[in-house]
């Protein structure tokens, strides 16, 4: 069974990949989990926020947005994106610090709309009295992240990709001019090896012989609440400008809340802890007053990230054959449309696509960690 490329992990990073290769080439997509999207991919907080993972990540969100909300007309879907926005707040006495997060993007622009406590009443109400001032980001969205994901499969199905799932890599072995790969499902070759295995990503670069880049990870806790009253389903994405919380409804009278945790571990299968769940109740109730009644729910994810916290999308410039795609960080899905096409000129050698014209795709090759 060869095919011209195989990719580890079909999660968002390797299905959208797969889905932009795969009329051009023969390509294997190999799923460790019984099925796609076990993993960072189906635990996120679900939002396309352009200033998230900052201004070096920027331009990747912004080149997906188009994708997002105006999808392929070959997928029948209207939008991916609904309306949300974002509120980034800070304590009187830190409006030094939303300055400075303001001018981090001062080159290219979001936008942006400065919220006094007027204003921020009117987004999120029942905040305490020391939260008075806000940058709001109107064009913040919630993403159907289930509906992209599986939009990227379906393509990738029409463009004849070979899905396997149980089939975890277990050894890559260059020979000649390609792969041979050991699975749990079987025995294949490939022309080029893609690692998209996410928080597995220097676990299967080591499989392959390749030096690993030093992907870290992050544990992330997200818990679904409810309270002494409903909350506004308009509720914006509400994120500290000292990176100590967000929040945003859940759609339904409740939020999602995360403490914006970032506790090193091992690829795993993440799950949340009481701590995290307790550090974050307690760091909403200094910011609102809504009483919490219950915890309708609690996730955790990995987020994997290169030293710089940048993606790293191209060749290993020591190995021959294997191509990074990887350390997307808490930002892969929202720029998961701008990222396969990048890896897809890459990977085939062509130029870029208009979609990424202005994205300097230079920027995120693993060749910076020499
Ligand atoms: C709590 C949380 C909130 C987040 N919120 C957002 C958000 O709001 N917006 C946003 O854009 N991003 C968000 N993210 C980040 C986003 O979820 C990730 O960046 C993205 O899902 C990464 O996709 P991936 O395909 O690289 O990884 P994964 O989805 O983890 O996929 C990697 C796959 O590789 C497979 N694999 C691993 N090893 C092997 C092997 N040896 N053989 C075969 N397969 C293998 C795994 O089983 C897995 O399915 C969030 C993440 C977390 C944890």
């Amino acid at each position: 069974m060869h095919f011209d490329i195989a990719i580890v992990g079909a999660g968002m990073a390797g299905a959208s990949l797969a889905a932009e290769l795969g009329t051009d080439m023969s390509i294997l997509l190999l799923e460790a989990e019984s099925q796609p999207g076990y993993h960072a991919t189906g635990r996120s907080a679900a939002f396309w926020h352009e200033t998230y993972g900052g201004p070096d990540v920027q331009p990747l969100s912004k080149a997906s947005l188009a994708w997002l909300s105006n999808p392929p007309a070959e997928l029948g879907v209207d939008s991916f994106l609904a309306p949300r926005g974002a509120i980034t707040l800070c304590r009187s006495g830190e409006r030094d610090r939303l300055d400075d997060f303001a001018a981090s993007f001062a080159e290219n622009g979001p936008n942006f709309e400065w919220l006094d406590r007027t204003g921020l009443d009117l987004h999120c109400p029942g905040l305490k009295p020391d939260w008075t001032l806000g940058l709001r980001e109107p064009d913040c969205a919630d993403i159907d992240v289930a509906g992209v994901h599986q939009a990227y499969l379906r393509l990738a199905a029409r463009h004849k990709v070979a899905l396997r799932c149980n089939a975890a890599l277990l050894s890559a072995q260059r020979l000649g001019n390609g792969w041979r790969l050991a699975t749990r499902n079987g025995d294949y070759s490939a022309g080029i090896l893609v690692n998209a295995a996410g928080a597995w990503a220097d676990e299967v670069a080591t499989l392959a012989g390749v030096r690993p880049i030093g992907i870290t990870l992050f544990r992330r806790t997200i818990v679904q609440l409810r309270f002494d009253r409903p909350i506004p389903r308009t509720l914006p994405l509400t994120i500290d400008v000292n990176g100590q919380f967000y929040f945003k409804s859940d759609g339904a009278d409740g939020v999602w809340l995360s403490p914006h945790d970032e506790t090193p571990s091992p690829p795993t299968d993440a799950a949340p802890e009481e701590l995290d769940v307790a550090i974050a109740i307690d760091r909403l109730e200094h910011v609102v007053d809504w009483q919490v009644r219950q915890v309708t729910h609690k996730w955790a994810g990995l987020r994997s990230f290169a030293p710089d916290r940048l993606p790293v999308y191209g060749f290993d410039i020591d190995v021959p054959g294997f191509f990074w795609f990887a350390g997307q960080g808490g930002f892969g899905i929202q720029t998961a449309p701008a990222a396969a096409k990048i890896g897809a000129s890459l990977l085939m050698g062509k130029s870029a696509d208009p979609m990424v014209e202005r994205v300097d795709a230079g920027r995120y090759a693993p060749g910076r960690f020499t």
